[in-house]
């Protein structure tokens, strides 16, 4: 055989790895967990981390720099078929933006994972591979900067040091990229996703605040820190000082803020804009230093200039703050009735305030990021958008809340995502080729999606309706109406009828949901009130008259004047799920599952237990089992004849039969030694159930 005039590459065979199997598909053993897991070990253990599921590109934080994610892997890895190269994250949106800029396709790159297992750094990798390979005219290269700009902007603001990952993303993003046709970078858009807003007024132990916080304080000039009444010194702040010591070894907050600094420069943010932007950050520190006495019932402020500063720095009227801290209004239909909040109340409308400030601080950031990233002219750009989908992971902790069954509700949306687009889409293709195929059983998790958020019927409809019931409702009355409405449906467990094992570990003020990814018990602690999200109207009233733009615009007075009861957190949330699933539905996905290999943060240590857990609920056994039993390899004719010509004599040096390359592939898979099960002919396309034998073939060729 002519073997040596051809590199592997040209022949365009996988090219071999060190260690186990670059795809799963190829593993013999493919139903066993433990296999599964051994081939991710193996190859984490030789720093391949990278394995597929057919398309779908798995990666396991190695937690360490890696030599590949050079302009040399970029150049490499630059318009070659995904199974030319060892698996990757270039690979993985090369092959999207292929499809998106020669077939016009619109496109997504999903990115699921738990907290820490890479995912923010997996679409960082996408957007570098984007910029590197996409024109480099003047005009592009300004687009490109703001893009990438971005990020240190909204990390700074929406991430923090948890004892999950020292750079924790507390919302989730989604970001389109706008090309023209050239394939030249335009524009681009962000939508964030529910910031976990509680963390500005406390920290577990071990955490921090957003990173903005101790950047300011750290890496300000000495004039700008005097202008907000600010000292370094974290533990003067009760709003830092909760998750104890602030400074991180792997966090450098001075050279991170100056990094933020000049990103707002780049992004065309002004200086008047900025200095509004550090005014509410500082704002908001002193803020969280307000306490109250009680004197007869009712709140005071106690130290009044800490009130001054901050209306200084929002620049609102003090004396109508301090007011607005301290009492409540209600408009009952016209009766408008003033009352003084005891202390608890006072503490509470603080914490409201400082909660509402920074999160809408942060839409306002998205949203004035947006206005910098528009696209001059999408003329002829309809269906050249690149999707890339950063997003919370499912989560089960030993104590789930409010914001778990949010998550968790989005994770199960994404998974419907998956079923409608990929085992759909796999089904499509076969009926296209005219391939007989049995649909594979999986199960379809539309049931949970539908107890969740079924008008009128789900958990969210009876959340809401609890919110808005005159009368007393708490926690546990909604959970009394759950059990009342759910207690048959199979998927929601309530403590009298869960099994006596589950009960054991199951509080009274608890209901657990069997989700795809596996149960989960929520507490319903905080439900109402995180739900309702309330800030007395006083708070509003004072700040939609703030001097401070910024302020004014997140506070606007049609709010106040609007008769309608503001929509409840999590109805929000559903909507905006929604709207993203719509958006998300119109495009090609691919798909990269993020794992954690450890819970230390650490390169080198790979838990077996740990990665299995995220393995079953990232659904990646199903999906394996999905994908082997269609046709993991397919291509068309003319290709694959090119490609493989040089394994028959049939087909070497040139197929000369007449019918074309049809015919020349079907030469060929019978001199490879394909049975008639291993294969199916479609109408443009050979589809190769399992590819093991061109492997066999090519140790034969190799040898
Ligand atoms: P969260 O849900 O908390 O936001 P995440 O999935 O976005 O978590 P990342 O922040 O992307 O996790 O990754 C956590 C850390 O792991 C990074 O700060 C980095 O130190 C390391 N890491 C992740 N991916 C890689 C990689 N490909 N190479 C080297 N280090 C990595
Ligand atoms: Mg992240």
């Amino acid at each position: 055989m002519a073997s040596k005039t051809y590199t592997r590459m040209e022949t365009g065979l996988y090219e071999r790895d060190r260690a186990g199997v670059q795809d799963f598909v190829l593993l013999e053993n493919y139903q066993s967990e433990d296999a599964f897991i051994d081939n991710l070990k193996k190859r984490f253990q030789e720093n391949l981390i990278y394995t597929y599921i057919g398309q779908v590109l798995i990666s396991v934080n190695p937690y360490k720099q890696l030599p590949i994610y050079s302009d040399e892997h970029i150049k490499e890895y630059r318009n070659k078929h995904l199974y030319e190269m060892p698996p990757h994250v270039f690979a993985v949106t090369d092959n999207a933006f292929r499809s998106l800029i020669e077939e016009s396709r619109a496109q997504c790159v999903l990115i699921s994972g738990e907290s820490g297992s890479g995912k923010t750094e997996a679409s960082k990798k996408v957007l570098q591979y984007i910029a590197a390979c996409s024109g480099h005219q003047t005009t592009v290269e300004g687009v490109k900067d703001r893009l990438l700009k971005s990020n240190p902007v909204l990390e700074a603001f929406g991430n923090a040091k948890t004892n999950r990952n020292d750079n924790s993303s507390r919302f989730g993003k989604y970001m389109d990229i706008q090309f023209d046709y050239t394939g030249a970078p335009i524009g681009g858009n962000i939508l964030n996703y529910l910031l976990e807003k509680s963390r500005v007024v406390g920290q577990n132990a071990g955490e921090r605040n957003f990173h903005i916080f101790y950047q300011l304080l750290a890496g300000a000039d000495d004039k700008l820190l005097q202008e907000l009444n600010l000292q370094r010194n974290l533990n003067n702040y009760r709003y830092l000082s909760d998750g104890g010591k602030g400074t991180v070894a792997s966090i450098d907050d001075v050279e991170s803020f100056r990094i933020v600094q000049q990103a707002l420069g780049v992004i065309d943010f002004s200086p008047e804009e900025q200095r509004e932007i550090f005014s509410i950050i500082g704002s908001i520190l002193h803020l969280g230093n307000v306490s109250f006495n009680e004197v007869d019932g009712n709140a005071e402020v106690a130290k009044r200039d800490l009130v001054v500063t901050v209306s200084r720095l929002l620049g609102v009227n003090a004396t109508e703050l301090n007011a607005a801290l301290t009492h409540r209004t209600i408009d009952a239909r016209g009766d408008v009735v003033t009352s003084p909040l005891n202390h608890d109340l006072a503490v509470y409308a603080r914490d409201a305030l400082a909660k509402a400030v920074y999160d809408r601080l942060f839409s306002w950031l998205v949203q004035r990021l947006n206005i910098s990233l528009q696209a001059k002219d999408t003329r002829g750009a309809r269906n050249k958008v690149m999707g890339i989908l950063d997003i919370y992971g499912f989560e089960i902790f030993s104590k789930n809340n409010f914001e778990q069954f949010c998550i968790n509700f989005c994770n199960e949306k994404l998974q419907q995502l998956f079923i409608e687009l990929t085992l759909k889409s796999e089904q499509d293709e076969y009926r296209r080729e005219g391939i007989e195929w049995i649909p594979v059983e999986y199960f379809d998790n539309k049931v949970i999606c539908n107890l969740i958020e079924e008008k009128h019927k789900g958990i969210i409809s009876i959340l809401d309706e609890e919110c808005l019931r005159p009368g007393d409702p708490t926690d546990l009355t909604f959970l009394e109406k759950l059990t009342h409405k759910l207690a048959t449906h199979h998927h929601y467990i309530c403590h009298e009828k869960a099994p006596t094992q589950v009960q054991k570990i199951m509080g009274r003020d608890e209901f657990r949901l069997v989700h795809y990814a596996g149960e989960v018990t929520y507490s319903v602690n905080g439900f109402l009130d995180k739900n309702n999200d309330l800030l007395f109207r006083d708070l509003k009233e004072t700040l939609s008259k703030a001097g401070n733009s910024i302020v004014r615009t997140c506070f606007p007075e049609q709010e106040l004047r609007s008769k309608k009861r503001p929509e409840t957190a999590v109805t929000q949330f559903k909507a905006s799920l929604n709207n993203l699933m719509d958006i998300l539905m119109c495009k090609e996905p691919s798909y990269i599952r993020c794992i954690k290999p450890n819970d230390l943060q650490t390169p080198g240590v790979f838990k077996d237990e740990l990665v299995l857990h995220q393995v079953k609920y990232l659904g990646l056994m199903e999906n394996l089992r999905v994908r082997r039993a269609g046709f993991a390899y397919r291509r068309t004719y003319d290709l694959f004849l090119h490609r493989y010509k040089c394994l028959s004599k049939s087909t070497w040096p040139n197929y000369k039969g007449s019918g074309g390359s049809r015919e020349g592939v079907k030469l060929l898979v019978k001199d490879l030694g394909y049975g008639p099960e291993d294969y199916r002919l479609g109408t443009t396309k050979l589809f190769i159930r399992w590819p093991r034998t061109l492997f066999d073939t090519e140790d034969a060729y190799q040898a």
